[in-house]
């Protein structure tokens, strides 16, 4: 899977995230997720955290948000193949609600703890665009003030001036019903015509 410029980095960074514990998430006994898969890629996409089928797996977006997420990639014309995705956090955060384990945003804390691996993943992949996917990766590329219903659709200056465009996560969407679905289904498409104009720019 690593191939290309800054793929021992990237390599090495994924086997030591494993034993990482910056803060408490690996507590929950479950694994880390690093990122993948180009690692020259020109488009890095940042969710909040990893769900409960990325620890099954071992990738980032697996399960429905990840098959939903493969459909706005295809529609930018590109391929997990050609993109970078990562989380904000690499563990998972989750509370228990009713006998079951529920997915909770990460923390300010815990987001700040693995920016660490996060800043390896950019610097390695040295995109030229990024995407936020949703409020964590928000905060975490452009600011603590951001917030996604004002601050979507739009490219604001991210870590090291790369350009961020945040979006909304696709799990949001797979959680709302009509009418809501249709407006966030219609903004993320004017996203991603966004993200598709500046990746053709040179
Ligand atoms: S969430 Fe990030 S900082 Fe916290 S233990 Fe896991 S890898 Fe380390």
């Amino acid at each position: 899977m690593f191939v290309g410029d800054g793929s021992r980095a990237l390599e090495r960074a994924g086997e030591e995230v494993l034993e990482c514990r910056w803060c408490d998430l690996w507590r929950s006994g479950t694994r880390a997720v690093f990122g993948s898969e180009a690692p020259n890629a020109e488009l890095m996409l940042v969710g909040e955290a990893p769900s409960e089928a990325d620890l099954r797996t071992g990738e980032p977006f697996s399960g429905p948000s990840g098959e939903l997420l493969d459909e706005w990639i295809e529609a930018l014309g590109l391929s997990r193949e050609r993109v970078w995705l990562t989380n904000v956090v690499k563990h998972r955060p989750a509370v228990e609600e009713k006998g079951r384990e529920k997915n909770r945003p990460p923390r300010a804390s815990e987001s700040k703890a693995c920016r660490v691996w996060l800043d390896i993943e950019l610097e390695q992949v040295a995109p030229r665009l990024i995407l936020a996917l949703g409020g964590s990766a928000g905060k975490s590329l452009i600011g603590k003030d951001f917030r996604i219903t004002q601050h979507r659709g739009v490219a604001l200056p991210g870590p090291s001036g790369v350009p961020v465009v945040a979006t909304f996560h696709p799990a949001y969407l797979l959680r709302l019903r009509s009418p809501e679905l249709e407006a966030a289904q219609q903004a993320v498409q004017a996203d991603l015509g966004l993200v598709r104009d500046l990746l053709a720019r040179r």
